[in-house]
């Protein structure tokens, strides 16, 4: 009854209207010419007048029609926007309106972001009163002024001498996740209310905040009913590190219009879900933040939903923890009470649209009400982020959730500024450098060497250090410090162990950016910098020289080894470390003959500078150096076809669904700016037939598929014998190079089971192997899931460990470090046959593109030279009545020649040892002594049958644990809804658990 109700509630504008009705009137002057009852602009069309027409058959008449789930009620993004354009015209100018005049209380501006991988178009609107609208960019400039509060170039005073006169910005968006989509109907509705609504109430929240509108961030996911990017991302993964285009194109506008909210409205099964929220936080999250999300938008909306009896639920299990959601990254990034609003799909589309609208509107009441404290607190958050910087002072872990009471662990040491060395992993560095900038980080240069203590180089023990001149600096002294912290700390310092997705994630270490780090004590007195806009740090090297150099001690640097090679330069590389030119390269360093970048034309100073990776000019080759060759690369699908891409949409639409094929050429073509030409996707078909060899391809990347015993594995032994470099991950990486007879590497499991959701490890590389090359100051290895690899060291026979576990985690890990553990056991492995190579990579090295350091192991091992070093004097001697080059003159005969066919190993099954991996489970362990209240709390969580019958326990002596099998499969949404119950009973039971999977 309660829900048929509400179901013709959110079918009728009246009860929208009700649930608008205007608060009490508070204690502002209401502007003037507004009513105090309520009533409509009736000049402004609606959606169904708008529409009514017929004009655009794709729209959904009547609005909010169309029965449960995500598809049958949604419009298509392009019908969404067309309506907010034709809002926009009749308030603005009045077109399309009876009375053809504009409206007198509301203005609406378009920000066009461009478009999104499959062309749809990207904007976001904002809206408030004609004068608020007028002085947002230009007059009194508010957006700018907020902005500079935010950047800290306005004080503080000024800051709150303006709360009371100048509006507050706030945001409301959509669909990050493309199959949640009946937000951007709230929004169109929130819209129509916003520039109708004549009362006092309505107009006092125009007055007092500019709202920024986006419908949908994901118009790829959401026309073609799928979670993720046109590249199978994950937006709601991606809104820190930015990959995909739609979000970077969106993050820096937070820069411009700081606001004091931000909402990113989802969707799950059943049900609502909206703030207070579960811990665990991350510790950097402003008060401000914490307060204004759990004390006052968190109990109004509870109000507001129980005034109304709808059905709703708060702390759900999942986290602000990790800076890579539409909630934890605006909170960090722009000081907005940062929110995550999940409406589930079980009911009618048009009640999914108004819960929705319900809780934005109320969001922007209590908001509005509420502002000159919100913004005051705002305003005072900046400041007190700099106040922390300049004490060295990290914020201590807090709770948020009447669930905890009990703080495991606190950050552990004070960071006064992070410094990153110019002249090592330098086009690395400078794309962190410019991620920085764009949202406002303030970076500086060192002016001369500073002879620095407290220096702590990551992984590393604090020391006294030179830090040379141009080391970039980032003190913590600033307003962006929360950010810069979440981002570039070592460990995030998790307050108990809860975890949901990833438990650590810095940049600098996925980065494998070692040699830099932080200071535990402040750059001593008198030490001058000066600020930077860009790293700048191509060069343009002599027109002339000989020999150019540079190092591949970074992705860019490799980037830049691939360019050269596609433009028809010889590219050598040298096997050792070398001082030349004055300065210091590393192993693998980029050899490149000067006389064949001229012939070819090429443009090294654009070069460099695309890649910010300085290039040297010399007059003769320093050392031995090894001919490196043009990659073809092949890519494999794991199956018959070729997943439709952006690149290759074959019959689909564009709308990648295959993740790990997508992930790596996304990885390779459009983060790392591969050419796509020397990337091409190869079929189970392609490689049974051995297009590898015929089609003369240099590499071949597996990204974690199986390739069976039989003519697909043939096929690859053949191709590696005979010269290729073959680069597998995973479980299926490996058991494809084992079924090969490529390699006898194998996996363990450790007992008990290790749980590493994401964690990061110190690490020891070897530069004596190719695929080491350019680390020589270290690395680390990142295992992206617990079910990631485990080697045993004991049958890497006569490969190369190319990377091993060192003894240290930055952050949570279970059970997988001492002896026995994954100290000194093997990530990384490199196995010769014949003339080629297999580099075995026990994790994805292409993780949500995240991970820069793993994609140069990929690199390294694409590009690994087959031949004997050339030694530093060779003569160029080309014979062109041979067809020879200059490199192939020079080119030594293959250091490996290939296995006849009677030396070669047999192909056979030999998959490696089954992972007994927990990580697909939701689990959630307590003392052995509650075990009888954890069955209790289970039972009255009251699971479906689907999910009691993957019910499991498991006790030990001290322990027990609630365990549903595979249950971490399904759409995390949906597992929040019911996790939440069973932690929620434990909670009532007065049980902490120990640890929870969720
Ligand atoms: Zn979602």
């Amino acid at each position: 009854m309660l829900r048929r109700r509400l179901l013709a509630a959110a079918l009728s504008a009246a009860a929208i209207i009700g649930a608008g009705m205007p608060a009490a009137a508070n204690a502002q002057a209401d502007p003037a010419q507004c009513t105090p009852d309520l009533q409509y602009d009736s000049n402004i069309p609606s959606w169904d007048q708008y529409y009514g027409d017929g004009h655009n058959p794709a729209a959904k008449l009547p609005f909010g029609t169309g029965g449960t789930g995500r598809v049958e009620g949604k419009n298509q993004s392009a019908v969404v926007l067309e309506y907010f354009d034709a809002v926009m015209a009749a308030v603005n100018t009045g077109a399309g309106t009876a009375s053809g005049q504009p409206s007198p209380t509301v203005r609406m501006k378009k920000y066009p972001l461009g478009r999104s991988v499959l062309n749809r178009e990207l904007a976001f609107y904002v809206l408030s009163t004609p004068d608020n609208v007028a002085n947002l960019d230009e007059g009194r400039q508010d957006g700018p002024f907020w902005a500079g509060v935010r950047a800290g170039t306005i004080s503080e005073a000024e800051g709150l001498a303006a709360v009371r006169n100048r509006p507050a910005l706030a945001w409301v968006t959509a669909t990050p996740h493309g199959n949640e989509p009946a937000a951007a109907e709230a929004i169109v509705r929130q819209l129509y209310e916003l520039v109708t609504r004549k009362d006092c109430a309505n107009q006092r929240r125009l007055k007092n905040l500019d709202l920024f509108l986006m419908p949908v961030r994901n118009p790829d996911g959401r026309d073609n009913d799928q979670r993720t990017s046109a590249w199978a991302f994950d937006h709601n993964r991606d809104f820190g590190t930015r990959q995909q285009s739609e979000n970077r194109s969106f993050i820096p506008q937070m820069n411009k219009y700081p606001g004091l909210f931000f909402i990113d409205a989802h969707q799950q099964s059943s049900g609502y879900f909206f703030p207070p929220n579960e811990d665990p936080v991350h510790h950097e999250l402003s008060d401000f933040t914490l307060d204004t999300i759990q004390n006052t938008i968190g109990p109004a909306l509870q109000q507001k939903f129980n005034d109304q009896s709808g059905q709703y639920q708060n702390y759900n299990s999942y986290d602000m923890f990790t800076p890579e959601y539409g909630d934890s990254v605006p909170s960090l990034i722009m000081g907005a009470a940062g929110m995550t609003y999940e409406k589930g799909v079980s009911e009618a589309y048009g009640k999914q649209a108004y819960d929705h609208y319900l809780a934005i509107d109320e969001t922007i009441n209590v908001v509005s009400d509420q502002k000159v404290r919100l913004l005051t607190k705002w305003v005072e958050q900046w400041q007190e982020a700099i106040d922390q910087g300049a004490a060295c002072n990290l914020q201590p872990n807090k709770l948020v959730s009447p669930l905890h009471d009990v703080i495991t662990q606190q950050p552990s040491h004070p960071v006064c500024g992070y410094f990153f060395r110019a002249d090592e992993h330098s086009g690395d560095v400078a794309k962190l450098i410019k991620e920085l900038l764009e949202v406002g980080v303030h970076v500086y240069k060192l002016d001369s060497a500073v002879n620095a203590t407290g220096v702590r180089e990551f992984g590393k023990p604090a020391t006294t250090k030179t830090l040379p001149a141009g080391t970039f600096w980032i003190p913590m002294a600033q307003s962006q410090k929360h950010w810069i912290q979440a981002v570039l700390g070592e460990d995030p310092f998790i307050a108990f162990p809860y975890f949901y997705d990833v438990v650590t994630w810095s940049y600098p270490l996925q980065r494998g950016l070692a040699g830099s780090g932080f200071l535990v004590e402040n750059l001593p007195v008198g030490v001058t910098t000066t600020e930077i806009t860009a790293p700048a740090l191509g060069t343009t090297p002599a027109p002339d020289a000989a020999v150019y150099a540079f190092d591949t001690d970074s992705m860019a640097g490799l980037g830049l080894v691939v360019d050269l090679l596609d433009r028809g330069a010889t590219v050598y590389r040298s096997g050792s470390a070398f001082t030349a030119a004055g300065r210091s390269f590393a192993t693998g360093a980029a050899l490149v003959d000067g006389a064949t970048v001229r012939t070819a034309g090429i443009d090294l100073a654009a070069l460099s500078a695309a890649r910010e990776t300085p290039i040297a000019g010399l007059a003769s080759y320093p050392v031995a150096r090894y001919l490196i060759a043009k990659p073809k690369i092949g890519l494999f699908t794991g199956g018959t076809t070729v997943p439709s891409n952006p690149l290759q949409p074959g019959t689909g639409t564009g709308q990648c669904t295959s993740t790990s094929f997508c992930e790596a050429l996304f990885t390779l073509t459009q983060k790392d700016k591969l050419p796509a030409s020397a990337i091409v996707p190869i079929t189970t078909t392609q490689l049974a037939a051995g297009e590898l060899v015929t089609g003369q391809y240099t590499a071949f990347i597996n990204p974690g598929s199986t390739i069976a015993a039989g003519t697909g594995a043939s096929a690859l032994q053949a191709f590696v014998n005979g010269g290729g470099r073959y680069v597998g991950s995973n479980a299926g990486g490996v058991t494809s190079a084992r079924n090969a007879g490529i390699t006898q590497l194998n996996t363990v499991n450790l007992s008990p089971t290790i749980t590493t959701p994401g964690t990061e490890y110190s690490a020891e590389y070897t530069t004596a192997s190719p695929v080491g090359w350019g680390f020589d100051r270290g690395g680390f290895i990142y295992r992206d899931a617990s079910s990631n690899p485990v080697f045993d060291p004991a049958t890497v026979g006569t490969g190369t460990v190319v990377a091993a576990y060192g003894t240290r985690a930055f952050g949570y890990q279970v059970n997988s470090l001492g002896a026995g553990k994954l100290d000194g056991r093997p990530a990384v492995v490199e196995q010769r046959l014949g003339s080629g190579r297999a580099t075995l990579l026990g994790f994805n090295p292409f993780f949500r593109a995240w991970k820069d350091q793993d994609e140069r192991l990929v690199l390294n091992a694409v590009l690994a030279p087959s031949g004997d070093p050339i030694a530093p004097a060779a003569v160029r001697t080309p014979d062109p009545a041979k067809g020879q080059t200059s490199a192939t003159a020079e080119s030594a005969p293959p250091a490996a020649e290939s296995l006849a066919k009677a030396e070669l190993p047999k192909v056979a099954s030999r998959p490696v040892v089954a992972s007994t991996t927990t990580q697909k489970d939701v689990r959630i362990t307590v003392r052995r002594s509650e075990l009888g209240k954890l069955r209790t709390a289970v039972k009255r969580a009251k699971l479906s049958k689907a999910l009691r019958s993957k019910v499991r326990w498991a006790t030990t002596k001290k322990q027990a644990t609630f365990i549903a099998k595979n249950a971490r499969l399904s759409d995390d949404h949906d597992r929040n809804y019911w996790t939440s119950r069973v932690m929620g009973q434990l909670k009532s039971l007065k049980v902490k658990p120990l640890q929870a999977q969720l």
